[in-house]
């Protein structure tokens, strides 16, 4: 199976070579030239497999590069109980007569962001040694708090690579924080960038496409890449988990095998979203999907209206994970949805960095009219949810997740779908103590870990251990830079 670039170079890769580079030269996102299929039977036989199972075979059908053998050997070192605990990594929990829970905050770090960011250095020192690159890689990551945890959990000490984070400062709960700042490991760097997330990201964006800079760090023996969602490699390990939360539900007699369900995806960069369209369009039988944002509602006018517009304001919320006001990974959608249209989406994306906003045409709007739904929860319909999950279904859910299942309200109110519907849940509540005590009503005095412990003790659930050691932790990176230092900073950290 080969790549190409969504801004079209005309260039065709391969899975290993699309891994290793990240962004496309051109500054377009790779996407597979045609997509796999999963049939019936496959998911029939996937139904007896397990996790780790279920996801090697999804990434066998994308990750051409890579045998079966490997892909199974990665999985099984990736999915299993030390780091995701518990019998399965991704559980399907039922809720109520239509809504069920995919679980995929089971990781290290605590987010959905671990089934990719623990998966991705085995993929891609792989992709290294396959395509010959001896270079040591520099992954930049720019982080709106949960990505930057997951890549440094996922790299550090990992030999022929390094990595650095950029997190805005202020702009994640203090565990977050915490959790990148106190980060172990010789390979690693963490900075706060005065801004916002868009900030960071921009940031990070413009050093990639820094053709003299590339040659600067490539003259020292290094190669520049991405853990962002813009990477292939963090997209694709996302498919398997849509396909298993399909199986589980057959499996629980939830749904017969051929029914087509619903899922909800509490959004930010579209990442998590766009890989549940992929495993659509391979044939995973879903009807809806229902993209759930905060007030940063760019993407519900989107969906909605065909024009994107970034030029509003930006709203620090209770779900700081999807404070973003550009979706780097809607490029890919807009893709699929003009049919490969290369110069268009070029287009769409010049108007973008230039005027902050673009229209798509109305034959793109309507056929993603025909597969999406949007919506977005602000700070008080989202701490509501909170409460009312707990106090109905004694489920506590964190602020991510409860923009979903708000949205989630809003859509079947709206139009009474009845149909069997997976929410997905992106982070612990334990990450973020303070909005959770606050939904359910609680003092949110003290620190961060007085909440921690204080809602251990009214919800009677243990915190992630990975959460609660973080009080006896030092914190090893302070630096706060402007936006503009970002380059300059990486050149010093890697002495060149
Ligand atoms: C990253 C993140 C999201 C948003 O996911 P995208 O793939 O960026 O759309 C949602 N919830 C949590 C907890 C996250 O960490």
């Amino acid at each position: 199976m080969k790549y190409t670039s969504t801004r079209g170079d005309g260039k065709r890769i391969s899975s290993a070579e699309a891994i290793v580079a990240g962004l496309a030269p051109d500054g377009g996102l790779y996407l597979p030239t045609s997509l796999p299929v999963f049939s019936r039977g496959e998911l029939q036989m996937m139904l007896r497999l397990s996790y780790p199972q279920r996801a090697a075979r999804v990434l066998s059908q994308f990750l051409t590069d890579y045998t079966l053998e490997e892909l199974e050997d990665y999985t099984a070192r990736t999915y299993n109980a030390t780091k995701f605990g518990g019998n399965t990594p991704a559980p399907v929990r039922p809720l109520t007569e239509h809504a069920n829970v995919l679980e995929l905050y089971h990781g290290p770090t605590c987010a959905f962001k671990d089934f990719a960011l623990q998966m991705l250095p085995l993929l891609l020192t792989g992709a290294l040694k396959k395509i010959g690159e001896t270079r040591t890689i520099v992954i930049l990551t720019a982080t709106s708090g949960d990505t930057g945890k997951a890549a440094l959990e996922g790299f550090a000490g990992v030999d022929g690579t390094r990595i650095a984070v950029f997190y805005p400062e202020g702009g994640t709960s203090p565990i977050q924080r915490l959790q990148m700042t106190t980060q172990t490991g010789d390979n690693v760097m963490v900075y706060a960038v005065k801004g916002n997330f868009d900030d960071a990201q921009n940031g990070v964006k413009k050093i990639f496409s820094d053709a003299a800079f590339h040659q600067q760090v490539s003259d020292k023996g290094y190669l520049l890449s991405s853990a962002n969602s813009i990477n292939w490699g963090r997209l694709a390990p996302q498919i398997a988990y849509y396909v298993s939360g399909y199986c589980d539900l057959v499996s629980q007699e939830r749904i017969a095998m051929g029914d087509p369900i619903n899922v909800v995806v509490p959004t930010g960069n579209f990442g998590n979203i766009l890989a549940c369209y992929i495993a659509k369009c391979c044939g995973l039988p879903i009807g809806r999907l229902i993209c759930a944002s905060n007030e940063n509602n760019v993407l519900t006018e989107f969906l909605k209206t065909g024009i994107y517009n970034r030029n509003r304001r930006f709203y620090t919320t209770a779900s700081p994970s999807m404070d973003i006001l550009v979706s780097s990974n809607l490029e890919r959608l807009l893709y699929l949805m003009c049919n490969g249209n290369c110069k268009k989406v070029s287009g769409y994306m010049q108007k973008l960095n230039e005027t902050g906003t673009y229209q798509i045409d109305d034959e793109m709007l309507a056929r993603i009219h025909n597969e999406f739904s949007a919506g977005y929860a602000d700070d008080e319909a989202t701490l509501e949810m909170i409460h009312t999950m707990n106090s109905k279904y004694n489920y506590l859910m964190d602020t991510h997740t409860a923009v979903a299942f708000d949205v989630y309200r809003q859509y079947v109110q709206e139009t009474g779908d009845p149909s069997t519907t997976l929410l997905v849940s992106t982070a612990s509540p334990f990450k973020f103590p303070a909005s959770v005590l606050n939904a359910l009503g609680q003092s949110t005095s003290g620190d961060d870990f007085h909440q921690l412990d204080r809602l251990c003790e009214i919800s009677g659930l243990q915190a992630p251990e990975s959460l609660s050691t973080l009080r006896a932790k030092t914190e090893r990176f302070t630096t706060v830079i402007p936006p503009e230092d970002m380059k300059v900073s990486i050149a010093s950290w890697l002495n060149i």
